[in-house]
């Protein structure tokens, strides 16, 4: 079977086990299905998400012209404490900023390789978690809007991590952390506007990945480098595929490549 199409992240749905789905141009595939096969992977080219030119990718699956112009990639994406459409105010496009900043966002701590804290929209759980490849996560707050998410974020880093570590998070080096309990322990750190929004008698969510056999000393496969691959898949974690050899790949961080898959 042999397929081309410009990678984007996977889709995922959290059953028992977590699936993925990679959209192919002509196909959807299962990519739990493939668990235990040979599969050769080669660079073909570029095909930035937003133009759709055959430009190199600059950051998040764009072209620099694309990502340095588009409402998607604004600063407050990364940083959601400069998020400003509550006050009407214009960063790119204020049409679209106010549909997604102006939404349920919650404040979340998740663990994949340590407890972290994070921000998603609502509607982006547990996919956000998922992504990460977090074992279990919880809810801190959930506020109305983006902003107030943002500085709640910025408090309490100073309090826990707001960084992860792929290599940890792939070795399955983890340790399991009751979360209602760190919850609890940085409710006094929640800046005063959003003090109100706290989720009260929450439950962990645990994720199960579809993993069979985890690395020891994860590579990182660079296919623009190395133009092909070919390996047996034993694992999916985050938005990482995993091979029997220690290679792995990161579908997310690759997005905008348009590759061909073989599968033997
Ligand atoms: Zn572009």
């Amino acid at each position: 079977m042999e397929y081309t199409g410009v990678l984007k992240k996977m889709k995922t749905e959290n059953l028992d086990t977590v699936q993925y789905y990679l959209d192919m141009k002509t196909d959807f595939l299962n990519m739990n299905q493939l668990l235990q096969r040979e599969i050769e992977l080669a660079f073909v080219t570029y095909e930035c998400l937003h133009c759709h030119l055959e430009k190199e990718i600059y950051r998040q699956g764009f072209c620099k012209s694309c990502f340095f112009d588009i409402p998607t990639t604004g600063d407050w994406i990364m940083r959601p404490e400069l998020s400003k459409a509550h006050l009407d105010e214009e960063d790119r496009d204020l049409e679209y900023e106010k549909k997604v900043q102006l939404q349920p966002h919650i404040v979340y701590l998740a663990n994949s390789s340590n407890v972290k804290v994070g921000v998603t929209r609502k509607s982006q759980i547990p996919t956000r978690w998922i992504d990460q490849g977090a074992h279990e996560a919880i809810e801190i707050v959930e506020v109305p809007n983006r902003y107030l998410a943002g500085i709640t974020e910025v408090a309490l880093k100073e309090h826990v991590a707001d960084k992860t570590n792929w290599r940890t998070m792939l070795k399955n080096d983890i340790v399991d952390e009751d979360l209602t309990i760190w919850q609890q322990k940085l409710r006094g750190f929640i800046p005063e506007e959003a003090q109100e929004y706290f989720v009260e008698n929450n439950k962990e969510t645990n994720i199960q990945f579809p993993v069979n056999k985890y690395p020891v000393k994860p590579k990182s496969l660079n296919l623009v480098k190395e133009k092909t691959y070919k390996g047996k898949l034993v694992g999916i974690k985050g938005q990482y595929l995993i091979f029997e050899d220690d290679t792995v790949f990161n579908i997310r961080a690759n997005e905008g490549l348009v590759v061909k898959m073989v599968i033997a």
